[in-house]
């Protein structure tokens, strides 16, 4: 992974290799800005006297994970010229922590209607004054936005930014041109294929249209079969699993529905009705998905947060990051998919290793844990700081002797009695004393553990 590199003046300049920097540092003329990720600052250069690259920050925004890809653009090709090759410089793989900020409010609700209904009667309200501004989102999905738009912007601190580009839809419709009323041919690896399937997979709800299967690999289904004449317009096709793909065959839909054993024993497995089923199919057949449904509000809101950066940010929908990424052969990765976004020809140096970057929140104000029976139980310390060691701190701690005897370096948690766990890469290590401890790094929020380069 390239190490980010600052002039003088805290300019960003162009990432150099690890070897370049471990140069540098030893020449002193360097010194260490941050650990993980690595960045340096140059004692002898500012930004006058170095030759900047057009700079590229790929984005693929996911509820659970986000990928974060700097690249560098081949000598002053901008995204319009062709042929764009872009060298991956470093990856990123950011973990966000939706879920837990959901429960966590969902139990602090719990609490305080305890607290509450123990001494309060119920009374209606009297008026609604729940009211939310335009653009509010929940915070679980607020916080994804937030996580995002932050190494964003920390990015773009220690880099020289000159491009965004982030997946903004699951698939094109301009380029499908509404597929139910214009007559677009499916083909199998083709741009436009993969707008398709990433459509019929959004509008029949990633899973089975026929048996309600989900966690399966789903194949283009043609409703009336091609030996009966059905057309691959978009409007004959649906997503089905492959048994359903096979035992259909050539069959007419009512029919495949009334005879198929199969079928029947996998919506039985599924709790789905047959007659309700067949409905469906028919009905979703008729009904072109609304465009809406393709764009999530969550990546509405980061486009808009981006744009606001004021740096040029370019859009490419999901089934064009897909064929990009099948077209060179490139694993499926968070980050790999963030460097496959929008329009380029190659990708280079994308066998790196990926830096993942889990959001570890901050700890929480609730002062006590409950028993199972919702009862408070014991309280916790107060005060956030063990003898100047915070949770969440990396540190490095030389343990001379004992069982736990060597050094260990990861991220700590505290204790008030001063014996610590450490979280190293090997896993964790438990009752380590303060006083081996040294601190390499202040927490910022985040855990960081590399991924291994995917060999293929
Ligand atoms: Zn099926």
């Amino acid at each position: 992974m390239a190490v980010f590199v600052l002039g003088k003046n805290k300019q960003p300049l162009m990432p150099c290799s690890e070897k370049r920097a471990r140069l540098l540092l030893e020449r002193g003329r360097a010194v260490v800005v941050n650990l993980t990720p690595f960045v340096i600052r140059l004692r002898d250069r500012c930004l006058s006297d170095c030759a900047l690259q057009p700079t590229l920050l790929g984005i693929d925004p996911g509820s659970k994970e986000t990928g974060l890809t700097l690249m560098r653009l081949e000598n002053n090709a901008t995204e319009e010229k062709a042929p764009a090759t872009r060298h991956g410089l470093c990856l990123f793989q950011l973990v966000h922590r939706g879920f837990q900020i959901r429960q966590a409010l969902e139990q602090r609700a719990g609490f305080r209607r305890r607290r509450r209904s123990k001494n309060l009667r119920y009374r209606q309200p009297r008026f609604d004054n729940r009211t939310r501004k335009k653009g509010w989102l929940p915070p679980s999905l607020q916080h994804r936005v937030d996580t995002t738009m932050a190494w964003v912007d920390k990015l773009c601190r220690w880099a020289p930014v000159t491009h965004l580009n982030m997946e903004l839809v699951r698939f094109d419709l301009q380029k499908m041109e509404n597929p139910e009323i214009s007559g677009v041919e499916y083909q199998q690896g083709t741009l436009l294929g993969y707008e398709v399937r990433e459509y019929l997979l959004e509008k029949w709800g990633r899973e089975c249209a026929y048996c309600g299967t989900g966690d399966t690999p789903l194949e283009i289904e043609h409703v009336v079969a091609k030996s009966r004449d059905g057309s691959s317009r978009v409007s004959n096709l649906t997503i089905a699993c492959h048994e359903c793909n096979q035992a259909k065959d050539n069959q007419w839909l009512t029919d495949f529905f009334a005879t198929d054993k199969g079928l029947k024993k996998r919506l039985k497995a599924n709790g789905l009705s047959a007659t309700v089923r067949l409905e469906r199919v028919q009905r979703q057949l008729k009904l072109p998905l609304r465009d809406a449904t393709a764009v999530n509000a969550t990546r509405w809101t980061l486009f808009g947060t981006m744009k606001a950066t004021g740096l040029p940010v370019a859009v490419g929908s999901g089934g064009r990051t897909k064929y990009s990424r099948q077209r060179l052969g490139i694993p499926k990765t968070h980050a790999l998919d963030a460097a496959c976004v929008g329009k380029f020809d190659t990708l280079k140096g994308w066998r790196a290793p990926t830096q993942v970057i889990k959001a570890m929140g901050r700890g929480s104000y609730q002062r006590t844990r409950l028993d199972k029976y919702g009862f408070p139980r014991g309280y916790l310390m107060r005060q956030k700081q063990v003898q100047g060691f915070q949770t969440g701190d990396r540190v490095r701690a030389v343990v001379p002797s004992g069982k736990k005897a060597g050094t260990h370096t990861g991220r700590v948690a505290i204790r008030k009695t001063g014996s610590f766990n450490i979280q190293t890469e090997q896993g964790a290590v438990q009752g380590i004393s303060w006083r081996h401890c040294t601190l390499l790094q202040r927490g910022d929020g985040y855990g960081y553990h590399p991924l291994p380069t995917i060999q293929s």
